[in-house]
């Protein structure tokens, strides 16, 4: 019996029909295993889809790589009006998707609202970007040479994606590698599968609505050790851009490396934020709140170590353990919850367990870390657990609501516990004091990929470039000129002399 439940899922306005077909290029197929997706507010089916076969996963990658041919001679500002197309119709389909999202992988609606906000900003950093794609010329050392350089699309970007982000991932990649003229290929996680179908709904209205193949969106649902191989393995997709765990991007890693293939990698995260005395108290509470019961915990760059001086340490651990007892748990689409499920019974496990081998290893569970069964079957408490910056199970990440707290004396003791972890994605600093920050800022300071000032180290905004060092893969997506990953560049000399100058000064003799 489950506390509450939702309303019939109703997908009309994005073309919902039963059977869902996991396959799409251009046309819909599927004719692979059946699977039904569970929701994990209630444990209630939404759904069945369909995986793709092998078979079925060539003709679809055929098709893109063919529609591809013809997309990357349309010019780019054109291009980007097919995104500005898109973003404007995530805008009028942003509640609904949201409430899927919500619906599929248990995400508060307002974070959900957030990740399709998300979504919208790309498309209009991407129209932009239509127009900028920038190559430099530089001064050649031969007379009458000219040096310049170009980028030319890539072809088919296989996009594979993680739970957590089941949309926000997607458009990263698909608004940039669409304006730089490459197709793509996306092979999205199991467990959100609807998401990804209500996603290529969208894209392929709006190709259709301008008359370009709607194969440029290509969607491939299947197991990774299969489906994702494929990709991995296939010199026809020029870039995998892989969302998920560290052990799967070694394994993906090395597979298109063999092939020489491009990577972008996003990765785990083992997030910390340094607590210092001299940063405001309610500023620090409120971000290692939010970073850390946000997505319960299941965010890349969710907060999973607080570094707090040891002056302060006291005071700021009974004020969060107050915030911890007061969340509001259960219904995501209830607005006054902070944090709804885990995604499936096998995160709660995995949890629970994460939490036995903390108190095995020393460590002392502060609050949470409870499984709440009458809420249903994937609600736990968060848990705050007091740790020595020595324990090995603070070294991985536990992707949920498991907070380690641990005291420091000195800054410089305090960034050398931050980055003591494999892991390198994102990080904070609460100080009111410059030479704190511009420390953690500094070379010998933060070694990840994202590193804040007063702010926690999960809500990343689009403009900037999204990626973390170490073990969290190396790549970036989204702003900045992470889309020179989805182009190739090309270095042209062109020569107006009218005569053969060889450069470094060699004379050609005969
Ligand atoms: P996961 O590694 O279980 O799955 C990620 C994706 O990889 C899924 O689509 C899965 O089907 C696919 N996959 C599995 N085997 C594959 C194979 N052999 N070849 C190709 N693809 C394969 O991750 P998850 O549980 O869905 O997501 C959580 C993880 O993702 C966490 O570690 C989290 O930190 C990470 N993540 C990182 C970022 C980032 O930007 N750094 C963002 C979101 C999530």
């Amino acid at each position: 019996m489950h506390a509450f439940s939702y309303p019939q899922l109703t997908m009309d306005t994005l073309g919902f029909a039963q059977p869902l077909l996991g396959g799409f290029m251009g046309s819909w197929a599927g004719s692979g295993k059946r699977q039904q997706v569970v929701s994990p507010i209630t444990s209630e089916p939404l759904g069945t889809v369909t995986n793709v076969t092998p078979a079925e996963f060539e003709a679809i990658l055929a098709r893109c790589h063919n529609a591809g041919l013809a997309w990357r001679m349309v010019p780019a500002p054109k291009r980007g009006e097919v995104v500005k197309a898109l973003g404007d119709e995530l805008r009028l389909n942003k509640d609904e998707l949201a409430r899927l999202v919500t619906l599929e992988m248990g995400k508060t609606r307002r974070e959900s609202l957030g990740e399709v906000q998300e979504m919208i900003d790309i498309c209009d950093f991407a129209v932009g970007l239509s127009r900028q794609l920038y190559g430099l010329t530089m001064p050649s050392e031969r007379r009458q040479h000219r040096l310049q350089e170009q980028w030319h699309p890539l072809g088919v970007v296989g996009v594979i994606t993680a739970f957590n982000f089941p949309v926000a991932v997607w458009s990263w990649n698909t608004a940039l590698a669409l304006v730089c003229g490459d197709t793509v290929l996306w092979k999205p996680s199991s467990k959100t599968p609807l998401s990804a179908i209500a996603c290529t709904k969208i894209a392929e209205r709006v190709l259709n609505s301008f008359g370009f193949d709607p194969a440029i969106c290509s969607l491939a649902i299947g197991r990774g050790s299969d489906i994702g191989d494929l990709i991995n393995t296939d010199p026809r997709v020029a870039l995998v851009s892989y969302t998920g765990s560290v052990p799967g991007g070694r394994h993906v890693g090395k597979l298109v490396q063999e092939r020489f293939g491009r990577l972008i990698l996003e990765l785990g995260g083992n997030n910390a934020i340094i607590v210092s005395e001299k940063g405001d108290l309610e500023i620090a509470l409120r971000a290692a709140y939010f970073g850390a019961i946000g997505t319960s915990g299941q965010r890349c760059t969710s907060t999973r170590r607080l570094i707090v001086h040891e002056s302060i340490y006291e005071t700021f651990t009974s004020r969060i353990i107050e915030m911890y007892q007061k969340t509001k748990i259960g219904d995501p689409l209830n607005e006054s919850t902070i944090m709804g499920p885990l995604v499936d019974a096998q995160a709660v496990t995995t949890f629970m367990e994460a939490i036995q081998t903390v108190r095995n290893q020393g460590g002392r569970i502060l609050c949470g870390g409870d499984h709440l069964p009458d809420l249903g079957e994937c609600y736990v408490t968060p848990c705050l657990a007091e740790v020595s910056p020595d324990l090995p199970m603070i070294q991985e990440e536990t992707f949920a609501p498991l907070l380690y707290l641990m005291k420091y004396r000195t800054i410089s003791e305090a960034i050398a516990i931050q980055n003591n972890v494999p892991q390198g994605l994102s990080s904070a600093i609460i100080t009111n004091n410059m030479l704190e920050s511009e420390l953690f800022l500094s070379v010998a300071g933060s070694d990840c990929g994202i590193a804040n000032v007063n702010t926690g180290t999960s809500g990343a905004e689009i403009g900037g470039a999204f990626g973390g060092e170490k073990e969290t893969g190396g790549g970036r997506e989204s702003g900045s000129d992470a889309w020179k990953t989805y182009m190739r560049r090309q270095t042209n000399a062109l020569n107006f002399s009218g005569d053969i100058e060889l450069a470094q000064g060699i004379q050609l003799e005969f």
